[in-house]
């Protein structure tokens, strides 16, 4: 079977595990202050929190910018559906934004035209979709420009950059994940990354039991969640950030080996915007039609695809919910029809990708 993603773990990654259990020090120590340096490092951010998923980093990023019930998020629509659950997990209302259907990405016309339309937008949660960032300048500058925060939704994109700047620095709060299926992996585990002093502080206090990390002795100063992340996964996520230039490195070559593949073939690789830096979290491209037939042929033949990722808003909750339908969404509708993810990861050989790309043809003429 040539699987769809697998992580990439060596013998460094499985010492610094064992090295953590054998210290009798699992929670709240060194492994996890140097894991947060790194990400520090790595997005070339002020401050970096370190939680037990890319879903909690959301939920607190949120949290932390007071955004509660009556509030409206534009979000977009195109997503794993922790990007929306968040919103309704605050009590908040999000307000789906359409995607350009070749870079999967918000498109910036819709955004603005949402925010015109709804003055009670309180922040703007955008996915750097797969890893790839695209229109970051005019986002970013829409954002400004209506007065509310932006929040990066770069559970995806670690390393990856818009005009040389990295994701995590474009907004006033950047979440990240680690889960396996992400480049870079703790197991579980996620983080936000900060401009401003004041949030990162009360971040870190939602992330444990509402304790203020500047007190001097334990002092409670709201209700915080238990959101930390273990020693264990920061000894293991410690690994894979030194790791991550030749990761990334495994990645991007694999993409472009996949797209002189497809040159010329009915199937299209995924557009990156040529000012941005793709870390190809995962490798989608676009299939002419019978999409779903071709992901069972090719698991007939050995080889694990899928969709690119959900369309929320005719997910069952918020269908229910807003009473969305197709159509509602044009670029969504296109994407979820027609975007195929297909293998990427370090152990994938050139003669695999070049049989993925030979039965992918097959099964698209077929
Ligand atoms: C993976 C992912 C999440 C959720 O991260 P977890 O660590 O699995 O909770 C959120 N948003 C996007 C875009 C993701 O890809």
């Amino acid at each position: 079977m040539i699987r769809l993603a697998a992580p990439d773990i060596t013998e460094a990654e499985v010492d610094a595990v064992a090295k953590v259990l054998r210290s009798g020090f699992l929670v709240q120590g060194e492994n996890v202050a140097r894991f947060e340096q790194a990400l520090i490092r790595a997005t070339e951010t002020p401050e970096a929190v370190a939680v037990n998923s890319g879903t909690s980093a959301l939920l607190l990023a949120l949290m932390a910018l007071e955004i509660g019930p009556g509030d409206q998020v534009a979000v977009t629509a195109y997503s794993w559906p922790a990007t929306a659950n968040v919103i309704e997990l605050v009590g908040a209302r999000p307000i789906f934004v359409d995607i350009d259907p070749l870079t999967y990405n918000i498109d910036p016309e819709k955004l603005r035209a949402t925010l015109v339309q709804n003055a009670a937008i309180k922040a703007v949660l955008l996915v750097h979709a797969f890893g790839g960032m695209s229109n970051l300048d005019e986002l970013a500058r829409l954002c400004d420009q209506f007065k509310i925060p932006l929040i990066e939704d770069a559970a995806c994109a670690l390393g990856a950059k818009y005009d040389g700047r990295p994701a995590g620095q474009w907004g006033t709060l950047a979440c990240f994940s680690f889960h396996p299926r992400k480049a870079i992996t703790t197991g579980e585990g996620g983080a936000v990354v900060g401009q401003s002093p004041q949030i990162m502080r009360k971040l870190r206090q939602l992330r444990n039991h509402g304790i203020d990390p500047i007190a001097a002795r334990p002092d409670f100063v709201v209700p915080g969640h238990n959101f930390r992340l273990t020693e264990m996964q920061a000894a293991l996520g410690l690994v894979q950030l030194g790791r991550m230039p030749e990761i990334l490195k495994i990645r991007q070559i694999q993409a472009a080996r996949y797209n002189a593949l497809l040159a010329g073939t009915m199937v299209h690789p995924p557009k990156v915007d040529p000012r941005a830096q793709h870390v190809f979290q995962s490798y989608v491209v676009s299939v002419p039609a019978r999409r779903d037939e071709i992901i069972a042929t090719l698991k007939d033949r050995g080889i694990e695809t899928t969709i690119g990722t959900q369309h929320i808003p005719l997910t069952t909750y918020y269908r229910r919910k807003y009473d969305f339908r197709l159509g509602d969404f044009p670029g969504c509708d296109h994407a979820a029809a027609h975007a195929l993810t297909l293998p990427l990861h370090s152990s994938l050989t050139p003669d695999q990708q070049k049989m993925v790309v030979h039965t992918l043809i097959g099964a698209v003429n077929g």
